[in-house]
């Protein structure tokens, strides 16, 4: 069939489109249905699991429960601008480095580990070593789910900011606990009891005022506090997370960093999620692919072997992998080569596809409709605090059936930036701007990935679309 032809046959379904126009999944299939078809529309991450299937491979492994023991925290430093981030990563890995030899250089390789002392018992930790919720969130746009705890950090002296809260909504959505570090306690100003009282507001209760959230003072300076830091966050997942993994069994794993170096060639830091990576193993990262050369830890050493939570630099693929795309070891290098060659041409075709559309407020009460949603996910960004409170209370006071739920998965005051889009890209919400813009780079961001911003100056505006829409109302504009 032709494009005029198929909008002959729309036209008669009631459907108006024209010949150059994307089509959305409903549209498609009932264009399939009428002519006979059945369509069948696949996300890259199922088209990815099928590419595998055909090589009997899967990331997702099912593991005897036997055979699963404890794997390490991965844990990621969060929090605003020059509250201590970096200096407390340093902190941490100068104190505690495992294995750290005298005189061994340490290298920035993406991720280190560490060794605590839990009550007599030697634990290890590994901090992803970019601070920050954006490597973060670029990571889970990719679908690899890396951190399993995350530390917000506040400077005692200065209080809970914009980005303290943009990080603190950032690991919600991904629904990782959070420890605080109520850093720079050594400053004569610090008033950590403060930190405490205001992060209340933002529902992280410290356990002394009884919540559930574990505070510690520290001074990432003087390094005051970091023993009791590493203690809270084993605490954390001891209580909160069941971490284990399966040591005897092929690698899977996710790349956090890689580059290209002149000497040796491609170079991925990878973290080993489960099984053991070995050298010679054949592996394929993303796109890439090869066999593993060699493996470095954080001192600089040459590994042989790295189990679960385990970051290790590789050598020997043949390209250098994305930041997040996911790790697996094949049976030889030849299965490796053909994945790799096959999620090539996958991404070819998924570029030559039209740009993924998210969801927009018009879709949402269309898949209400159906039955196939039932929350409805906002970022609001305004001008001034009072309005983005205000918008808000009064979103959160629309009052629908129960099928329905809203949730505000971040507010915050200014331009709605590249960090909102990403957001909203991974959870799939809608970005609300009350009195601002998005800025270039966001809106460059939102139409690559079809992300729906919709912007406001009358609060009662705002308020009447997404009652609208909650209530399946919303009129398509045209
Ligand atoms: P980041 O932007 O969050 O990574 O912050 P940095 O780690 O770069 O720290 C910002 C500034 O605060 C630097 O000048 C640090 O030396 C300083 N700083 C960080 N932690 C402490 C601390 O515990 N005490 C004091 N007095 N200064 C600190």
């Amino acid at each position: 069939a032709n494009p005029a032809s198929l909008v002959t046959v729309l036209f008669h379904l009631g459907e108006m489109a024209t010949a150059t126009e994307s089509l959305d999944e409903d549209t498609f299939q009932l264009l399939g249905a009428e002519l006979g078809f059945k369509i069948q529309i696949v996300s890259p991450e199922d088209e990815d699991k099928e590419i595998l299937e055909q090589f009997d491979v899967s990331f997702d492994v099912e593991d005897d429960p036997d055979d699963l023991v404890a794997r390490p925290p991965v844990v990621t430093v969060m929090g605003h601008v020059d509250h201590g981030k970096t200096r407390l990563l340093d902190a941490i890995r100068h104190t505690k480095v495992v294995a750290g030899e005298a005189g061994g250089i340490t290298q920035h390789i993406g991720a280190y580990q560490v060794e605590a002392d839990l009550e007599g018992e030697k634990r290890a930790i590994t901090f992803i070593d970019t601070p920050g919720h954006e490597a973060f969130t670029a990571m889970r746009a990719r679908g690899a789910q890396v951190t399993d705890i995350a530390v917000l950090v506040v400077a005692a002296d200065d209080g809970v900011m914009p980005q303290t809260i943009e990080a603190l909504n950032h690991a919600r959505a991904a629904e990782v606990p959070i420890v605080v570090a109520v850093n720079k306690v050594d400053k004569p100003e610090a008033n950590p009891a403060k930190i405490r009282q205001q992060l209340t507001e933002f529902g992280l209760v410290a356990e002394e005022y009884g919540g559930d959230t574990m505070f510690v003072d520290v001074s990432a300076k003087t390094g005051l506090g970091i023993d009791k830091l590493l203690d809270a966050i084993l605490l954390t997942a001891d209580a909160d997370l069941d971490l284990v993994a399966n040591p005897d069994r092929e690698a899977r794993g996710v790349a956090i960093e890689a580059n290209l170096d002149r000497g040796r060639g491609a170079v991925a830091t990878v973290l080993v999620q489960n099984g053991t990576l070995r050298v010679g193993d054949a592996i394929v990262a993303g796109t890439a692919y090869g066999r593993v050369r060699a493996m470095f830890d954080e001192n600089g050493e040459s590994v042989e072997a790295a189990g679960p939570s385990r970051p290790v630099q590789v050598l020997g693929l043949t390209s250098v992998p994305r930041a997040g795309d996911n790790i697996l070891v094949t049976e030889d290098d030849r299965t490796a080569r053909q994945i790799a060659e096959k999620r090539e041409a996958a991404q070819r075709n998924a570029m030559l596809a039209k740009t993924r559309k998210r969801i927009s407020l018009e879709d949402f009460t269309k898949a209400l409709e159906e039955g196939k949603v039932e929350t409805l996910n906002l970022i609001i960004k305004g001008d001034v605090a009072g309005a983005v409170e205000a918008l808000e209370e009064s979103l959160l006071k629309i009052e629908v059936d129960d099928s329905v739920q809203l949730r505000i998965i971040h507010r915050g005051v200014g331009a709605i930036t590249e960090s909102d889009v990403s957001l909203a890209t991974v959870d799939n919400a809608i970005v609300i701007g009350f009195n601002v813009r998005p800025d270039g780079k966001a809106r460059e961001a939102a139409h690559k990935e079809g992300v729906d911003i919709r912007f406001y100056s009358v609060i009662y505006d705002a308020i009447d679309d997404i009652e609208n829409a909650l209530r399946g109302l919303l009129k398509p504009e045209y």
